[in-house]
């Protein structure tokens, strides 16, 4: 680590006492960016990179409500809105009992970064809970969703800062809280993304991270002159993103043999049809069961007390599920098993030392902010419907997706090629998303 690094960093951990996930998203990105502004000393007299790593605004608040058995509990809410420079504050809402001010944190940070790659009019934010909705039963779901509505409803507008869904928070959690923010403000407007087709959600909006994930990863294969096709794949996760990655993947000819939970993994090496993906997304979205059902379904693998796949062969790993879920040896393990491509659907799911070894063996490396953007970039392109009070249909919606990939791919090119022709995707992802930002906040003078 160099030394400017090292002084920003000790400056960033003495403001932020254990914010691990926070400094580890901070330090990433200071890596990649700190030569760069030292050839752009504008950047460095106008202290952008101090100003970034500050969130404007953080919101903290309770959240009671009432469960069925008229017992009450106490969760804690949040809302990070980091950056505004670009446009309103936009990223998700993550329900699950890990939330945390670090974990918040570093998930707004990465947001700022990837919804300038997106080069849609997006600012960064994110928030959440720490409510676990698992075992809770939809009306437990919905008042505590109207409770945290009730507070969050005064910060948040479709001009403001528009949030969206995550870990935990799918169609049935956004459908609950756009229906209080109705109420309380009076007004239908684009104030959550991820919405309801008959309520003005866009199509492709569920399908588009992992979609997005897939043609980023066809984009990095393409440099090499190589495709998806007949490629064994691992997924993790078995969520919304899993999902919509294993379905794009297997239609563009590659074999899926993986899915996870946090109870395991299954191994399936005849390969997830689509016949076995609808149970899996009726499993996971209406029953809300547990990924081994697969398994006892399918008499295929599972193991128990083992979330990641990592040690299952492939040669195209497409993490789906949460932070830190690919550890240094899981990397080496990988890449000794024949793995060349890792695209990230999830955020931060290699750790530093995985991150490290897929730089040093020369993978194609795609890193979350910049493989897994298709998401908000959709609910970018939900937000222009709303506002034009229009709907485009979902060949239309899918094209702009593909294209915007194909963009994000082509700006991590521009910035992260190296001498010698490998192309260094985190570099590309941070150093493309921070420029637009960074010219956004000169211009904007000392806010
Ligand atoms: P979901 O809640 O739909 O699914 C999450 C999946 O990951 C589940 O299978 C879950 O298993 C598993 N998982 C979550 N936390 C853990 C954990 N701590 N240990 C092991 N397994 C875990 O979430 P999404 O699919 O929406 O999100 C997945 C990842 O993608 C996250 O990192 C998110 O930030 C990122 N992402 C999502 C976007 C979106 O549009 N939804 C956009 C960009 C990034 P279980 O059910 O057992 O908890």
């Amino acid at each position: 680590m160099s030394n400017l690094v090292e002084e920003f960093m000790k400056k960033i951990i003495a403001k932020n006492p254990g914010e691990v996930e926070f400094h580890q998203a901070v330090k990433e990105v200071t890596e990649s960016l700190m030569p760069f502004i030292q050839e752009h000393p504008k950047y460095q007299h106008a202290k952008i990179l101090e100003r970034i790593a500050e969130p404007e605004r953080i919101i903290i608040f309770r959240v009671p409500w009432v469960d069925d058995k008229g017992e009450i509990q106490v969760n804690r809410g949040y809302r990070i809105e980091m950056n505004s420079a670009i446009g309103p504050y936009k990223g998700g809402l993550r329900f699950h009992p890990t939330v945390n001010l670090s974990i918040l944190k570093f998930l707004a940070f990465e947001q700022v970064f990837k919804n300038s790659l997106t080069t849609l009019p997006m600012g960064g934010g994110k928030g959440g809970s720490d409510f676990d909705p698992k075992e809770k039963t939809d009306n437990e779901v919905m008042r505590f969703c109207q409770s945290f509505m009730s507070e969050l409803s005064r910060h948040i507008g479709a001009d403001t800062d528009v949030p969206a869904g995550d870990i935990g928070v799918g169609g049935r959690e956004i459908g609950f809280m756009f229906g209080q923010y109705k109420r309380l403000r009076n007004e239908f407007t684009g104030v959550l993304t991820g919405k309801g087709l008959e309520w003005g959600g866009s199509l492709i909006r569920p399908e588009a991270t992992g979609y997005g994930q897939v043609y980023f990863a066809e984009e990095m294969l393409n440099t090499r002159g190589d495709s998806l096709k007949n490629k064994i794949c691992t997924v993790s996760g078995s969520g919304n993103v899993a999902q919509f990655a294993t379905q794009k993947a297997i239609q563009m000819g590659a074999k899926v043999v993986t899915l996870s939970d946090s109870g395991g993994y299954i191994h399936d090496p005849d390969g997830i049809n689509e016949e076995k993906l609808a149970f899996v997304m009726n499993l996971k979205n209406v029953k809300r069961g547990r990924i081994k059902e697969y398994a006892d379904k399918y008499k295929c693998t599972y193991v128990e007390g083992k979330s990641t796949p990592w040690e299952v062969p492939c040669h195209v790993a497409l993490p789906s599920a949460t932070q830190n879920e690919i550890s240094g040896a899981d990397a080496a393990l990988l890449i000794k098993n024949g793995c060349f491509v890792v695209s990230e659907g999830a955020n931060m799911p290699s750790t530093p030392d995985a991150i490290d070894i897929f730089l040093k063996s020369k993978i194609l490396y795609g890193p979350g902010k910049a493989a897994n953007a298709g998401g908000v970039a959709t609910s970018g392109l939900e937000m222009s419907q709303n506002s034009m009070r229009l709907s485009w249909t979902r060949q239309e919606v899918d094209s702009r997706l593909h294209q915007i990939m194909k963009d994000i791919h082509s700006t991590c090119v521009k910035y992260g090629k190296e001498k010698d022709g490998y192309i260094n995707y985190v570099n590309g992802a941070n150093i493309g998303g921070f420029v637009k930002v960074a010219e956004a906040m000169l211009a904007q003078g000392i806010v």
